[in-house]
């Protein structure tokens, strides 16, 4: 069954920067998520799986308009350090931490380090890298309707008391 609208697809991914280091991968469990332009998943990602099947190994490089965006520059702010959603207590620029924005949380990089508050980038860690996920299709399933009507997938056996 390969990959196509309105499956749901669960994946291992490790993703490394432009020096071959890697920055992540998907840990124990499988990614999972519904494909077919819900938006759960770069689209670049999403067209280099299209039609693949169970068991593939898939690498993809991409730049950075279609990873994690173009670096802006003077994009510093200063945030009060009650608003990182961190529990590092030794903060150091150079850090990437999670921060509550009225948009909702957002990736940033410190660049300085205040009393109460802290300078951060809010570029994205990767912004303006070339990445590349090395993928490997761990098995593909149709999703229910549930899932169709909420464009998400909720989980490899799509438990019916999913709340969020
Ligand atoms: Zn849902």
């Amino acid at each position: 069954m390969p990959i196509s609208k309105n499956k749901v697809v669960a994946f291992q991914y490790v993703l490394t920067d432009e020096e071959g280091k890697k920055v992540e991968d998907s840990g124990d469990e499988p990614m999972v998520y519904l494909h077919g332009g819900y938006r759960n998943l770069l689209p670049a990602l999403e067209t280099a799986l299209e039609g693949r099947d169970k068991g593939d190994l898939v690498s993809v490089t991409l730049p950075p308009e279609q990873a994690y965006g173009l670096r802006v520059e003077d994009s510093v702010q200063r945030v009060p350090i009650k608003h990182l959603l961190t529990r590092e207590k030794r903060l150091r620029p150079g850090m990437a931490v999670r921060v509550n924005t009225k948009d909702g949380p957002r990736d940033v990089v410190i660049t300085k380090v205040g009393k109460f508050n802290v300078d951060v980038d809010t570029n994205h860690p990767l912004a303006g890298k070339t990445v590349t996920f090395n993928i490997e299709v761990k098995d593909i399933r149709d999703a229910v309707q549930e899932e169709l009507r909420h464009g998400h997938s909720h989980g490899w056996d799509a438990d019916p008391h999913h709340h969020h």
